[in-house]
């Protein structure tokens, strides 16, 4: 990228995008990392339970990167996010770099998918990247069972309960067939009708979507996202 593109970039982002800084930041596990951000706009934001909120990780480049708030505290005007630092681009390298202090350029919040839509119990299916929405489903209800996939499930087991994500919870580990992620998710969805939350990895929502059409009972609802594809950068 010429310097003149990267400045014309770092131009129209100012006119565009909003500013927040970082008021907090809390490296939670090896692969994790939770960041405070504080804006004035915060407060006069359209807040719920799901929504996304998009942030610039690049100087000279107009590539925006999306995460879910964990909650939302309007009257200070801040927001929490949780960063899977080992996603492989400038999203995650802003989380292992965040530091208290420095400003943020961000857009939104934006609907993406509604929680508090959802009624009766939820099965929850997601994975590294699925990890702050599965937050902000616990500020809405209490009636849900999760199902992760992750590289390290024993890491994301921890994370989870340290989230306060302890009971109903089956962490498998990532495989390319997919068998044990939705033999878990089957199982859940056998015991009584459910709403399906499904998100994460795009190969793997499509593959719970399409196995949920198999289900008995079949989910009541479902709400499927992909959050990142195996080689595409910034999917949303
Ligand atoms: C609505 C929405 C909400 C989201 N909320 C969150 C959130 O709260 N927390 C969070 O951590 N992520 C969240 N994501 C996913 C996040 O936006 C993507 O993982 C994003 O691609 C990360 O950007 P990056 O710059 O690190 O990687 P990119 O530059 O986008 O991608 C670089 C490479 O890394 C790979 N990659 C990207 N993400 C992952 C991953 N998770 N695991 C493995 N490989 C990956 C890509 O396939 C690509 O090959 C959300 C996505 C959406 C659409």
């Amino acid at each position: 990228m010429t310097t003149l593109t990267g400045r014309l970039a770092d131009l129209a982002s100012g006119a565009l995008l909003g500013t927040a800084q970082i008021t907090g930041v809390s490296r939670l596990s090896a692969g994790f990392v939770r960041v405070k951000l504080t804006a004035e706009a915060f407060q006069k934001a359209a807040w719920a339970p799901g929504v996304k909120l998009q942030l610039r990780p690049q100087r000279g480049r107009m590539a925006l990167r999306t995460y879910t708030p964990v909650d939302w505290d309007a009257t200070r005007g801040a927001v929490d996010l949780i960063g899977f630092t080992h996603a492989g681009g400038p999203g995650a390298e802003w989380f292992r770099r965040a530091a208290v202090g420095d400003a943020c350029q961000v857009f939104g919040p934006r609907r993406s998918i509604a929680l508090r839509d959802l009624a009766g119990a939820v099965l929850f299916v997601g994975d590294e990247s699925s990890v702050a929405l599965a937050c902000a489903l616990q500020s809405v209800t209490s009636n849900a069972s999760y199902v992760f996939e992750a590289r390290d499930p024993a890491g994301l087991s921890q994370l989870l309960a340290g989230l306060g994500i302890a009971e109903r919870v089956a962490v498998v580990t990532k495989a390319a067939d997919r068998t044990d992620l939705l033999r878990q998710a089957r199982e859940v969805a056998a015991v009584g009708p459910c709403a399906l939350v499904v998100t994460g990895d795009a190969a793997t929502v499509h593959a719970v979507r399409r196995d949920s059409r198999n289900w008995a009972p079949a989910p009541v609802q479902v709400k499927g996202k992909a959050y990142w594809a195996e080689g595409r950068a910034g999917l949303d």
